[in-house]
């Protein structure tokens, strides 16, 4: 069992930390808004940090799980960052979604100082965190990562090393151009089925079982032909990560039309008061 800390115990981080401790692991936790990191301590035990420093000193590894390229500079490079607090021959892995531009850095930084970096940005959304089956995307060295894998497993059902640093953020990148195209295709689809007069749902049942299924049909067809979407994840993460995604695409020139596209799609979303709906709401402008 390992000494671990959790920075940032939002909609993923909290019930990924409950799985490190549910394995048996000594959990020391931090939160921005400390009110978090009360309650995740009153309800599963462990140890409350004031400052991420504070949380990763004595720890063998330290995870993380913040909003963005910013957030994640603050709690590890901040006045009172993690990075200020690691000891010698220990891992700091960050599940964020961020650039691989910031993972590189971060892996020189931590390198230079004597520890070592992993970034492992995570897919499954809050239901694969909640039940401990999320998939992680890794970029960091072999020795480094083998040694992380077995606590890593505590929330996830698989979790692979992807290439150097940077290449868990590159691997999620690719995960979410595989997403925006196929959600605006579903969405044309469920559009033209209720403009063609046809039971929708049955549609999509058959359809499902043929060459046009897919997790996003299965899992947010029904709802999207219902017009709901207050839950899952939000359009603003999205426009988040897609902005990371052409951003890598302006640096190594892959041509990635339908993203570009289907981002302002997204944009649209927002305008239309949907900021925090999920991404199936792709359908909503189409039917609006
Ligand atoms: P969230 O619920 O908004 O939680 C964000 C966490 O980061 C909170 O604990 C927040 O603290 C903390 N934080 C943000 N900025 C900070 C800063 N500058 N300093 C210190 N702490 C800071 O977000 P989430 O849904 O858990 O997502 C976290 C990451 O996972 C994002 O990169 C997201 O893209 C990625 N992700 C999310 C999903 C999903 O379905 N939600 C799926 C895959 C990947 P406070 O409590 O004080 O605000």
């Amino acid at each position: 069992m390992a000494k671990v800390a959790f920075l940032g115990l939002g909609v993923m981080g909290y019930p990924m930390a409950r799985h490190l401790k549910a394995k048996g692991h000594e959990v020391t936790v931090y939160n921005r808004t400390a009110a978090k990191a009360e309650q995740w301590v009153a309800e599963n035990g462990g140890r409350a940090a004031k400052t991420p420093r504070e949380a990763a000193e004595g720890q063998e590894i330290v995870f993380a799980c913040v909003g963005n390229d910013d957030d994640l500079r603050q709690v590890t490079l901040g006045p009172d960052g993690a990075f200020h607090g690691m000891g010698k021959g220990t891992i700091f892995v960050d599940h964020t979604t961020a650039s691989a531009e910031v993972a590189r850095e971060l892996y020189a930084a931590a390198n230079d100082t004597g520890f070592s970096f992993i970034d492992a940005p995570v897919s499954g959304g809050q239901a694969g965190a909640e039940n401990g089956v999320l998939t992680v995307m890794c970029g960091g060295d072999e020795e480094v990562y083998a040694k992380a894998e077995p606590v890593i497993m505590s929330f996830a059902r698989a979790s692979r090393l992807l290439g150097p640093a940077g290449s868990g953020q590159l691997t999620k990148m690719i995960n979410q151009i595989c997403i925006a195209g196929l959600v605006q295709g579903l969405a044309e689809g469920i559009h033209f089925g209720k403009k063609a007069g046809l039971d929708v749902e049955a549609v999509l049942e058959v359809i499902s079982k043929g060459a046009a299924g897919s997790w996003q049909m299965e899992n947010r067809g029904k709802t999207m032909n219902q017009g709901k979407f207050d839950f899952g994840f939000a359009v603003d993460w999205m426009r988040k990560d897609l902005s990371i995604v052409l951003g890598e695409a302006r640096k190594n020139g892959a041509s990635l039309p339908v993203t570009a596209l289907v981002d302002q799609f997204y944009a649209d979303v927002q305008k239309m008061g949907g900021k925090r709906w999920d991404t199936s709401s792709l359908i909503a402008r189409l039917d609006k």
